[in-house]
């Protein structure tokens, strides 16, 4: 009986829209109250709770960040 190693191709698709999202970033000492905020680099949109990015409403209509 022969057993059929079958190599796994769906490793990557969970970070595909991850990839996006950047952060934390720091924001210059200089600015009152400064905060740390995250970034997604594909719309450009930023927001400093990180669970922002992961909403699909937070991004651009045009955004290559989608639901996952
Ligand atoms: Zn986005």
């Amino acid at each position: 009986m022969k057993i059929n190693h079958s190599t796994p191709e769906n490793s990557i698709a969970l970070t595909t829209s991850l990839q996006y999202i950047t952060g934390p970033h720091w924001e210059p000492p200089t600015i009152p109250n400064a905060t740390t905020y995250w970034r997604c680099s594909s719309c450009g949109r930023e927001s400093i709770r990180e669970r922002d990015l992961h909403r699909t409403t937070f991004h651009a209509p045009s955004c290559e960040v989608q639901e996952c």
